[in-house]
C-alpha cells in the first residue's frame, strides 16, 4: 500500500489527551498511522509515495456510525408520518413491503448507502439486518470497515430459530476466514417479541464461544419494556441480563426508556454499550430520550448511530453529532451538557470502543489502522473559532468531506469515490428501487 504524508492540516487526534495540532502532519504507511505531530516535527517528504498539502483542512479519525440497516435505504421517505419505533409504524411501512425483498436487491442498496457514508466521513459502520451475506459483500466492495450483525429471525418457529442460529455461526466463521474489513456479529431480532428465551440463551452461548458481539434494539419502542414487564415484571434490559446477555459484548441501539437499574446494569458490564440514535428518536415522536449524560456519568460507552434512513433520513454523522448535542441540552435543561469534544469522541473513539475496535480505529495514534478523514474548511460556516470541534459539530456538514482513507487506502479523493463511480451506483440503485417497488405493488394487488 502506498505511503502518504499529509501536511499543514489542523489535526484532531481524539487520543486520550484530546491533542489538537493547529498545523500538523500525519504519515500513513503499510495501512497504519506511522506518526503524527506539529509541523515543526514533520519528517522529510522525500521518502513518501504521495505528499498532500492539506492546509485549510481538518484531519481527524474516520467517523463510526454505530447503528444502521444499510439495505433499508430502499424505504427512505416511505415512513413519513409514522413512528418506526412503534409496532404499528414498523409493520405497516416497513415489514409489509419488506416481504417482497429479494437477495438481489441488497447489493445495489447497500452500495449506495456505503457511498453516502463514505462521502460524508464515515469509515466504519455497524449494521444489523437480514441478508447478512449480501450486505457483507457490498460493504466489502465499498472499502469501508463494517461490523455486520446477522439478523436472527425466529417468527414463532423453534426449528427456524435453531437453523438461523446455525446460519449466523456459519456467517461469522466464513467472514473471519475471508479476512476482509467485515467484522461479523449476531443480531437477535426483537428479543422476547420474536426471539424466545431459549433461543436468546443459545445465541449468548454461541456469541461468547466465538467472541463475537450482539447488536440489538433495546428499550426502543413502547412494546419492548411492556412485553417483558407484563411477562416477568422486568424491563427488557433486566430480562436480558437475567438471560445472560451481558456476559458477552452487547451493543444496544436506542435505549430511550432506561431505568436507573438498567443504567447500573450497563455500567456493571464494560463490554455493553449504547448506540444513541438522536435523529431517529426525535423523528419517531417517542417521548423518551436516551439518557446519554447519565449513562456517560456512570461510565457507559455511548456511540452515535443514524439508524436506517427511513427513520433518519440521512447518513450524515456530522449532523448526528449536532443532533445528539441539541437533544442532550434539551433533555438536561442546561446549555451543552455534552461538549463538542464529547460529541466528536462519541462519533469516533467511543463508537470504536462499542464495537470492540478501539485498539484498531477511532483515534489518530501511531500503530492504529490509518482510518483518516479530511474536511475542507474553506466553505461557508467554517469561520475562525477557539475550537475547531465546535465549528465541525455545529456549523460543518458531512458534505464538506474531501478525502477519506480506510486502512491506508484512499477511498475518497477530492470528494469522489475511488473504487466505484457514484453515477453507476445510483443508476444501478434506481433500477433496483423501481423493480422492488413494482414487486411490492404486485404483491399488494394479490393480497
Ligand atoms: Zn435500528
Amino acid at each position: 500500500m502506498a505511503s502518504c504524508l499529509l501536511q499543514n492540516a489542523t489535526i484532531l487526534t481524539v487520543d486520550d489527551k484530546d491533542r489538537t495540532f493547529e498545523k500538523g502532519w500525519i504519515a500513513l504507511a503499510g495501512g497504519r498511522i506511522a506518526g503524527l505531530g506539529p509541523m515543526e516535527t514533520a519528517p522529510a517528504s522525500a521518502g513518501y509515495d504521495e505528499v498532500l498539502d492539506l492546509a485549510g483542512h481538518l484531519v481527524m479519525p474516520g467517523l463510526v456510525n454505530a447503528h444502521t440497516h444499510s439495505a433499508m435505504i430502499l424505504f427512505r421517505g416511505r415512513s413519513e408520518g409514522h413512528s418506526l419505533l412503534t409496532m404499528e409504524g414498523w409493520y405497516n411501512t416497513i415489514r409489509e413491503p419488506e416481504l417482497s425483498l429479494l437477495p438481489s436487491d441488497i447489493g445495489p442498496a447497500v452500495a449506495l448507502s456505503c457511498a453516502e457514508m463514505a462521502l460524508s466521513g464515515t469509515t466504519t459502520f455497524s449494521d444489523q439486518y437480514f441478508f447478512a451475506e449480501e450486505i457483507a459483500s457490498a460493504a466489502d466492495a465499498s472499502g469501508l470497515r463494517a461490523v455486520i450483525a446477522y439478523g436472527i429471525v425466529q417468527l414463532g418457529d423453534e426449528a427456524r430459530g435453531a437453523e438461523e442460529l446455525g446460519n449466523a455461526v456459519a456467517f461469522v466463521e466464513g467472514q473471519r476466514r475471508a479476512g476482509g474489513r467485515v467484522v461479523p456479529w449476531f443480531g437477535p431480532h426483537a428479543p422476547y417479541v420474536d426471539n424466545d428465551e431459549a433461543l436468546l440463551r443459545a445465541e449468548v452461548a454461541a456469541a461468547v464461544r466465538l467472541g463475537c458481539g450482539m447488536h440489538l434494539h433495546m428499550a426502543a419502542g413502547p412494546e419492548d419494556n411492556e412485553e417483558t414487564l407484563a411477562r416477568y415484571g422486568l424491563t427488557a434490559t433486566q430480562a436480558l441480563a437475567r438471560d445472560g446477555f451481558f456476559a458477552g459484548r452487547v451493543l444496544a441501539a436506542h435505549c430511550l426508556d432506561l431505568s436507573p437499574g438498567d443504567i447500573a446494569t450497563f455500567a456493571a458490564h464494560p463490554a455493553a454499550s449504547v448506540a444513541h440514535c438522536a435523529s431517529a428518536g426525535l423523528r419517531s415522536g417517542r417521548e423518551g430520550i436516551c439518557p446519554v449524560v447519565d449513562l456517560r456519568r456512570a461510565g457507559v460507552t455511548v456511540a452515535l448511530g443514524t439508524d436506517n434512513v427511513a427513520a433518519n433520513n440521512s447518513y450524515d454523522m456530522v449532523s448526528e453529532m449536532r443532533m445528539a448535542g441539541l437533544v442532550a441540552s434539551h433533555r438536561e435543561g442546561r446549555a451543552q451538557p455534552l461538549s463538542s469534544r464529547d460529541l466528536v469522541r462519541m462519533a469516533t473513539i467511543e463508537g470504536a470502543r462499542a464495537l470492540g475496535l478501539d485498539n484498531e480505529t477511532g483515534s489518530l495514534e501511531p500503530g492504529k489502522a490509518a482510518d483518516v478523514i479530511a474536511f475542507d474548511m474553506g466553505g461557508p460556516g467554517w469561520s475562525e473559532t477557539p475550537d475547531v470541534a465546535t465549528t465541525l459539530v455545529y456549523s460543518g456538514s458531512g458534505r464538506d468531506l474531501r478525502h477519506s482513507w480506510v486502512a491506508g487506502e484512499r477511498i475518497v479523493a477530492d470528494g469522489r469515490l475511488t473504487r466505484a463511480d457514484l453515477g453507476a451506483i445510483k443508476r444501478d440503485y434506481s433500477a433496483t428501487y423501481a423493480d422492488f417497488w413494482a414487486r411490492v405493488a404486485r404483491a399488494r394487488k394479490v393480497a
